[in-house]
């Protein structure tokens, strides 16, 4: 069997111009548009790369984007009134700190200083309980999870009563994908089981996923006989297995693998994500439509 491929660069493209377009008539029939500021601190090439991508999505879909960049010895106290300046800022809906952050300083403590309704990562204990309660209280699922979820529906994936199988119990991915997808309701409504490392016979949980969501960081990790024939196989992992000289460019890029072996998963089961371009560009995408639930939230159009 060869497995159809879920292209997370493909969604994402249809998604970001849903966006786009529900972006253009809020704004013909409210004069709004959502806006977005990306809180950059310290001066690391991966976390300015990352917020780069941010921006220039947020500028391509309409959304007005503040950057706002902090020296790396910034105090928690000064990052914390930042935050409070952004919350209370109407013209802000979301507010993103790109983490890690400085060792200094505290990072739960400023990511539970956002104000839960312009927390469009997700990460606030509240937005993290209304997961947990689920159906209408769900207001910003994390953007991770939120993607996979996306590539399984959009995918023709039948979610009802199906047997997920989640590898890894983060608080990014593992959980809070396990919570969506038992959800009662469209796109969800599955018999969801989580493994780790404290897991008897993982091979056997995996064995029977009609949706495996592999999660945990490890090269590799899902050998192709726990696959069941047919299956829908998320791989989250994004593990960076060596380096290679572009002949395009002359630059040095990361050779990336995921947790699940590719191209002998790929002969087994029914549909199955790239690394790169699955999971990946569905992050930023979702965090550009939390950001406009945001708008609407405010707006009473949700
Ligand atoms: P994490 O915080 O390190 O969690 C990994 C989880 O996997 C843990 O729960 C761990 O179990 C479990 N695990 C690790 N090795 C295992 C093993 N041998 N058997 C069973 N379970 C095992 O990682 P994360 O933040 O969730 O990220 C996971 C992967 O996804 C990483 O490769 C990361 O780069 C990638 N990721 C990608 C995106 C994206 O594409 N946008 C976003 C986020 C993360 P214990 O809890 O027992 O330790």
């Amino acid at each position: 069997m060869s497995a159809s491929i879920i292209s997370g660069t493909e969604i994402s493209k249809t998604i970001l111009s849903e966006i786009s377009k529900e972006v253009e008539t809020i704004k013909a029939s409210h004069g709004k548009v959502p806006g977005l500021v990306t809180l950059l601190v310290g001066n690391s090439p991966a976390s300015r790369s990352y917020v780069t991508l941010k921006i220039k999505t947020a500028l391509k879909l309409g959304f007005h984007e503040v950057q706002d960049e902090q020296p790396d010895d910034i105090s928690e106290d000064a990052l914390l009134a930042l935050i409070e300046k952004y919350n209370q800022d109407d013209a802000i809906n979301g507010i993103l700190v790109q983490l890690p952050l400085p060792k200094h300083i505290d990072e739960d403590k400023v990511l539970n200083a956002i104000d839960p309704d312009k927390d469009v990562d997700g990460f606030h204990p509240i937005n993290a309980g209304r997961l947990l309660i689920g159906g209408n209280a769900i207001k910003f699922p994390p953007c991770t999870p939120a993607g996979i979820q996306e590539l399984i529906v959009r995918s023709g994936v039948e979610t009802k009563g199906a047997e997920v199988v989640v590898v890894g119990r983060s608080n990014i991915v593992g959980k809070p994908i396990a919570n969506l997808m038992l959800q009662k309701g469209p796109g969800a409504n599955s018999t969801v089981t989580i493994v780790h490392t404290g897991t008897k016979n993982l091979d056997t949980h995996c064995r029977r996923a009609d949706i495996l969501i592999v999660a945990a960081g490890v090269p590799d990790l899902v050998k192709p006989e726990w696959i069941k024939p047919g299956a829908c196989v998320i791989d989250v992992g994004v593990n960076r297995v060596g380096e290679r000289i572009s002949p395009k460019t002359g630059r040095t890029n990361a050779i990336l693998k995921g947790d699940v072996d590719f191209e002998k998963a790929s002969e087994i089961a029914g549909s199955i994500t790239p690394v790169p371009g699955g999971v990946g560009p569905m992050t930023i995408t979702m965090l550009m439509k939390n950001t406009l639930k945001s708008l609407k939230y405010k707006l009473g159009l949700l």
